[in-house]
């Protein structure tokens, strides 16, 4: 789970680390008063959204007096910034941050993200900040400097000095710097963090090791532990289909296809949609039921697959172990009796109580395509697809029920 900007703020600066003064905003009038209640001369507004490259996308405006402050965040309300991380749709801007603006001396960069051949905290820095850290690693990769943490004893004060001087950083500002990078490596330790980044941390012009910009990403299923961490998840920032399913308990992908997914397991996920790929579809999402998944939460998930105005075929792909094919199979029922559904729906079942699933379908009089491999299910997913865009008919596989009649 991503939070925005001036809420990683606030729980770094809860860990000790310099933040400059700001204040939250939800309307330019109220970004002008804040800029006066912080008192000073220059200000930056900062469009509050879930994705880096603000700067560039004119997120991020410098301004000298409140009409200034009005006019740049007019401009930013209630519109979407489109930045390199957000995708062509963009993310909408419903707060904005105003912060006192620093004279900057130096910009680094600064992360801590999960090493997984070392199965430990990496600490990535470097001294050109203020670029992403893509373009510091495609252009100035000899800049980038690292150590891992070794989580019996956490990050030591030598690792950070050793980094300053790496970095080339005053000796002044040493201790300064050792004291942000444990107050990074102790938030993300304790509050299940996957990821913080500050960029830039920059070296102010009155000599004060400030992080300029923080991005903090939490393992969402560390949450429960964190509940005031949880509370921090900004829906409007999300893609609707994915909180809704989150909200359900189901953990949900939205892709760019039209071939809906629902299977079990992310593993099974991955290799539904590359089928889906290699018979010439493309996935819509996909929806992960996972184990034990009760009718009820099948029925639930269909209906989410089919709320998605892009799904035009839904395959259901289940290999049951945990889970049982007679539950997925009245799921599937249920949900095609009580809702509309005017897509083919191509169901291939594997695993536990498979004789009693195949036989729920075959005998609920419902147009189900059914198939036994992963491969004929993809295969006819994607005819089925291709069949249903040209006719606009939904598509009855005689041999597949023949071959269930004779096995039943
Ligand atoms: P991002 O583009 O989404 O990563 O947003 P940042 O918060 O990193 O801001 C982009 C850039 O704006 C920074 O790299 C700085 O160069 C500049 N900037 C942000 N705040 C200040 C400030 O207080 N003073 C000055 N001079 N520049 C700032
Ligand atoms: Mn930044």
């Amino acid at each position: 789970m991503d939070i925005h900007e001036y809420q990683a703020k606030e729980v770094l600066s809860n860990f000790g680390v310099t933040v400059p003064r700001g204040a939250l905003a939800y309307s330019p009038e109220q970004a002008a008063y804040r800029a006066r209640e912080l008192g000073g001369e220059r200000w930056v507004v900062k469009a509050q959204v879930h994705a880096g490259g603000r700067g560039k996308a004119g997120g991020v405006k410098i301004c000298a007096s409140d009409t200034e402050i009005q006019d740049a965040t007019e401009g930013m309300f209630g519109q979407k910034l489109v930045t390199h991380q957000t995708g062509p749709e963009g993310k909408g801007i419903y707060r904005v941050y105003v912060e006192e603006a620093l004279q900057i001396d130096h910009e680094f960069y600064l992360g801590f993200v999960l090493d997984r051949s070392s199965q430990r905290v990496m600490i990535v820095a470097s001294a050109e900040g203020g670029m992403e850290i893509e373009d510091i690693s495609a252009d100035r990769p000899d800049s980038i400097v690292r150590a891992t943490v070794e989580p019996a004893v956490g990050l030591q004060e030598f690792q950070g000095r050793e980094l300053a001087f790496k970095l080339g950083l005053d000796a002044s500002l040493v201790q300064q710097f050792v004291r942000t990078l444990q107050g990074c490596y102790r938030a993300f330790t304790e509050l299940d963090a996957t990821m913080v980044e500050i960029n830039p941390l920059v070296v102010s012009g009155d000599n004060r090791v400030i992080a300029l910009d923080a991005k903090m990403t939490f393992d969402a299923n560390a949450l429960f532990r964190h509940p005031h961490v949880a509370e921090l998840r900004d829906k409007s920032q999300e893609d609707p289909r994915e909180s809704r399913a989150a909200d359900r308990g189901l953990s949900y992908v939205g892709l760019e296809g039209n071939i809906g997914c629902i299977v079990n397991g992310a593993g099974l996920a991955m290799a539904t949609m590359d089928t889906i790929k290699l018979a010439g579809g493309e996935p819509a999402n996909f929806l992960d039921i996972g184990g034990g998944a009760t009718p009820d939460r099948v029925a639930k998930a269909f209906r989410l697959v089919i709320s998605d105005g892009n799904v035009e075929a839904i395959l259901v792909n289940i290999f049951a172990g945990i889970n049982r094919c007679d539950w997925v199979a009245e799921g599937v029922v249920q949900a095609l009796r009580e809702t509309q559904v005017d897509v083919p729906v191509i169901v291939r079942l594997a695993g536990t109580n498979v004789e009693e699933g195949q036989k729920i379908l075959a005998q609920s009089g419902l147009p189900i395509i059914r198939a036994t491999t992963l491969m004929e299910a993809a295969e006819r997913a994607v005819g089925a697809w291709r069949n249903d865009l040209s006719q606009g008919v939904v598509v009855r596989d005689p041999g597949a029920s023949k071959s269930l009649e004779a096995a039943s």
